[in-house]
């Protein structure tokens, strides 16, 4: 590999673009510069033990600057966000709160993974990930329960509102940004 196509692995930018998003929403986030790499984490992960996922290598990219690396892998949704890992890191780095923060900056960078596109788009159109349909009524009148839940399905007018929210929070953009290959 020539030292052009090295360089342009790494963005420069990625390690504080990643401190900036998840400071918005969690604590301590600046922490991840002080990894050390001991793999308590990648240890202590259940889904990677099922999967190709390797968190300490996630926070590994995020150190380095390897964005693309980071952002363009499918494995970075077999996270769980079951916080075994945040809880277990000697250098107190919010582990599972910069996965997620990645996964933001990721799909807002066109990369969501064909069945996310699927259901955020019945959330868009039904105001549910998971419509109802005959079988889910049928069972729920067997246990007791009305047809249908208190949700949009019994109230449609409130569908408006839902689509509203997912429009101005810029949901329904992404979204469709993301089904038709809109990458940034
Ligand atoms: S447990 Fe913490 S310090 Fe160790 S590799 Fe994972 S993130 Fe780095
Ligand atoms: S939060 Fe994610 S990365 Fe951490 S242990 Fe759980 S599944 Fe693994």
């Amino acid at each position: 590999m020539s030292a052009s196509q090295l360089i342009k692995k790494f963005d420069i930018d990625f390690t504080q673009e990643v401190i900036d998003y998840a400071s918005k929403f969690f604590e301590d986030v600046e922490n991840v510069r002080s990894c050390i790499q001991c793999a308590t984490c990648t240890g202590s992960c259940p889904s990677g033990r099922e999967t190709a996922w390797r968190v300490r290598k996630l926070i590994r990219q995020v150190q380095l600057g390897l964005k693309n690396a980071a952002i363009r892998n499918d494995v970075l949704w077999d996270c769980t966000t079951c916080y075994t890992c945040q809880e277990r890191c000697p250098r107190l780095i919010p582990i599972t709160d910069i996965v997620r923060a990645v996964r933001n900056i990721a799909v807002r960078n066109g990369f969501m993974l064909p069945r996310h596109v699927q259901v955020a788009g019945l959330m868009i159109k039904h105001g549910h990930a998971v419509p109802i349909n005959d079988e889910v009524k049928a069972v729920r009148k067997e246990i007791g329960l009305s047809e249908l839940p208190p949700t949009v399905h019994s109230y449609p007018d409130a569908l408006g509102e839902v689509k509203k929210l997912l429009d101005e929070t810029g949901f329904t953009k992404l979204v469709e940004e993301a089904s038709k290959g809109v990458q940034k």
